[in-house]
């Protein structure tokens, strides 16, 4: 059993790598590497597997499964995706957590709909977006001609915190000024008469042939999932989704998300009322991790999973209405 690699280290310890999290969910499991950022879909069997060999001698675990046809796929499974790695020490430290109180944002993550409302009152809205402290930012405009006021907003934002700007517009012919804003990582153009996808200097274009009313629905997909030693940090103390994330509607409403029908306030208050107000109502419920929340506390993506559905009380803790089921991995 085993390739000959394994064969050599026979008087070795078998290790899993520190930065790749095993997640087990109620029908399969994931493995979040969490350096490359990415997510493998593995079996719940394979985490049994993983926990039994983790630390044991090569030569223990070729003798106890010796001829065992799948324990020798599983094996090689790990060591061509490079989980484990052999060594003369049985055993090394777990990834130490990260404080999460050093980011002294009040907000991280904002999707605003920018309105004329918005634009009339720009100086305020990023005077705002800056004192927030806001990291990651979207932009949506409607207007099919809308460069001028584009070009505008992210002037305004200049001196921001923000690092990374993604934005969705109707089709339209996009300014070349607008790649000069390096924080641009992406662009979501919808109205498109034909499907694309451009990847072009560290940002992608997204063409799009239909309209923008699905695009902030509170719906799970496979693209709302942030892999990252910050995200799981994050998602280990608090809901991920929710915490320091923010969506303005075009009256400047701060709400949870899209179809909240709730304001905590509204991004052209003063800053210190926002702070006071807004801030404090919303972060209420940032404590409710995935782990009190049902299905969620049965899902192999509770610890990577953006979607910003509101938990609400239940009979056992919170709940979800999600349209991913994590007893079947299948979505509705
Ligand atoms: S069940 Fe919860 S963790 Fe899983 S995808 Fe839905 S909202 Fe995210």
């Amino acid at each position: 059993m085993g390739s000959i690699y394994i064969q050599n280290n026979k008087d070795k310890y078998i290790n899993f790598f520190s930065c790749c999290i095993l997640v087990k969910g109620f029908e399969r499991s994931v493995i979040y590497d969490i350096q490359r950022e990415t997510i493998e879909f593995i079996p719940n069997t394979l985490i049994d597997f993983v926990e039994d060999i983790r630390g044991r001698k090569v030569s223990d675990v070729l003798e106890e499964y010796n001829g065992h046809k799948v324990a020798k796929e599983y094996l090689n499974f790990l060591e061509k995706k490079e989980f484990i790695f052999y060594s003369s020490h049985s055993s090394f430290p777990e990834l130490s957590p990260i404080s999460t109180n050093e980011d002294t944002s009040e907000i991280l993550f904002t999707t605003v709909i920018v309105s004329q409302h918005i634009y009339d009152n720009l100086e305020t809205f990023a005077q705002n977006i800056q004192q927030l402290g806001v990291k990651r930012l979207h932009l949506h405009l409607d207007n099919d001609n809308c460069m001028e006021e584009l070009l505008n907003v992210l002037s305004s934002l200049e001196y921001s915190r923000v690092t990374n700007i993604s934005l969705s517009f109707p089709y339209q012919k996009i300014s070349k000024k607008v790649y000069d804003h390096k924080r641009i990582t992406s662009i979501t153009i919808y109205n498109s008469p034909r499907k694309r996808s451009v990847n072009e200097n560290d940002m992608i274009r997204n063409y799009i042939t239909v309209n923008d009313s699905k695009l902030f629905l509170t719906r799970f997909n496979l693209f709302d999932i942030a892999i990252s030693i910050n995200a799981y940090n994050v998602a280990k103390n608090y809901n991920l989704a929710l915490f320091k994330t923010i969506f303005i509607d075009g009256n400047g409403n701060i709400k949870y998300n899209s179809s909240d029908k709730n304001s905590y306030g509204n991004i052209l208050d003063d800053f210190k009322t926002i702070k006071k107000d807004a801030v404090k109502k919303l972060s209420k419920i940032w404590n409710i991790k995935r782990e009190e929340i049902e299905p969620c506390n049965v899902c192999e993506f509770r610890y990577c999973c953006t979607t910003t559905f509101i938990p609400e009380k239940s009979k056992n803790g919170y709940a979800v209405n999600c349209n991913y089921n994590p007893y079947t991995a299948e979505f509705n």
